[in-house]
């Protein structure tokens, strides 16, 4: 992005944009309006035509500075927050679908996701079809009369498959499918996928926007054709994103730009050096050369982040599970998009379709060298256990 004042940075809307110090007595950062409901002197100016703030969760100015701030990022017209990245989610999905609808869904999406489709969702009468997804034609081929949604997510964060959006999308427009996809993995720093066509970007924000495991949030960003049907989601259901968290991603954005170009030096780093370790058989990143779709990655993509899988020579969970438990500096835990380095042992698929043990493992901002040498221990300490 240039730094045109029409198109303004990343680095200026997670920092100036959208702020106005004025408003608030000078204060360099936006307070915290942690207030259900908004007072007026007079019953006259108390409607939502003078503009003013109503209720909470219609709308809160921290929030909407937040909100502002997102859909800048995304390039979308719209966004709106919601209480954690699930909220955004199953809100994006039902502000579209109705009783009789199909969804067709990449197979390795967030598990939770998968769960809202193929097991809540299907209460309400929608179908759901998973497909492998890494080339156009298994949507094409999944596709019914009753098709409503494709559901994305690129690339996908245990095995880290990427979908051809912009195919994806001219085929979805074609067809009359409403496209949504889960940019959590690459933030919009690294992707863009409302210039690709996509029509409804959402987002966990407790990963890498919040980015210090402090916050749980979740995103929507969208154009005006659809931000009402969001809306009403987020007031009807209520899954509405409190004003002090919406905050903290506000400060968890300022460094957003900063911290990804460093997660992904970092990330680059461990990748390539585990690319050459005797105990790993194949590292799962799309940054590199050797990953299948790294043509692609690097077409709809301008960086990759600090998330990705590596599986093992020894193909066993007893010597993922060994290798992650003598990680020191790695902590074990679910989640990722911190400043701290994560660890799991995961039964990964392979671009291959082949199912081998490994770890999926998130860089953090340590010194990377730190994190090569706790992995060198760990690949070590397993072998001679002789798992
Ligand atoms: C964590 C995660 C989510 C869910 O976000 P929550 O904030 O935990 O609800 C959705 N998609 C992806 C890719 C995630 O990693």
């Amino acid at each position: 992005m240039s730094g045109h004042s029409d198109h303004p940075s990343f680095e200026d809307i997670c920092t100036h944009w959208g702020e106005d110090p004025e408003r608030y007595l000078g204060s360099v950062v936006p307070p915290i309006f942690q207030n259900s409901l908004f007072s007026a002197p007079n019953v006259d100016i108390r409607s939502r035509k003078t503009g003013r703030y109503i209720y909470t969760r219609e709308a809160n100015p921290t929030t909407d500075i937040l909100n502002a701030k997102l859909a800048a990022l995304e390039g979308a017209e719209e966004a709106r927050c919601f209480a954690s990245g699930m909220a955004a989610i199953s809100a994006a999905l039902m502000s579209q679908l109705r009783n009789g609808d199909h969804v067709v869904c990449v197979r390795h999406v967030y598990y939770p996701a998968r769960t809202l489709l193929q097991d809540y969702l299907k209460r309400f009468g929608v179908e759901v079809s998973f497909v492998r997804g890494t080339d156009v034609e298994d949507f094409e081929q999944a596709l019914r009369p009753n098709t409503r949604v494709f559901y994305l997510e690129s690339p996908t964060s245990i095995n880290l498959w990427l979908q051809p959006i912009e195919a994806v999308c001219a085929l979805a427009r074609e067809r009359g499918v409403i496209t949504i996809i889960d940019n959590t993995w690459a933030t919009p720093i690294f992707q863009r996928p409302v210039q690709m066509g996509v029509d409804i970007v959402v987002h966990s924000a407790s990963k890498y926007l919040g980015g210090h495991s402090d916050v749980l949030a979740g995103v929507v960003c969208t154009s005006r054709r659809h931000i009402e049907a969001i809306h009403r989601e987020m007031s009807l259901i209520g899954g509405i994103l409190d004003p002090f968290a919406g905050w903290l991603v506000l400060r968890g954005l300022r460094t957003l730009p900063t911290r990804l170009r460093q997660h992904q030096q970092n990330a680059m780093q461990v990748a390539q050096w585990l690319c050459e370790h005797p105990a790993v058989h194949n590292v799962l990143y799309p940054g590199l050369p050797s990953h299948p779709q790294h043509e692609l990655a690097r077409c709809q993509m301008s960086g990759f982040s600090g998330l990705f899988s590596f599986t093992l020579k020894r193909n066993s969970r007893e010597a993922a599970v060994s290798v992650v438990d003598a990680l020191k500096v790695f902590r074990i835990g679910v989640s990722w998009g911190g400043y701290e380095s994560l660890a799991l042992p995961m039964l990964i698929e392979d671009y291959d379709g082949q199912q081998r043990w490994g770890l999926r493992v998130h860089i953090g901002l340590e010194q990377p060298e730190s994190l090569i040498s706790d992995l060198e221990r760990a690949l070590r300490h397993a072998e001679d256990k002789g798992h």
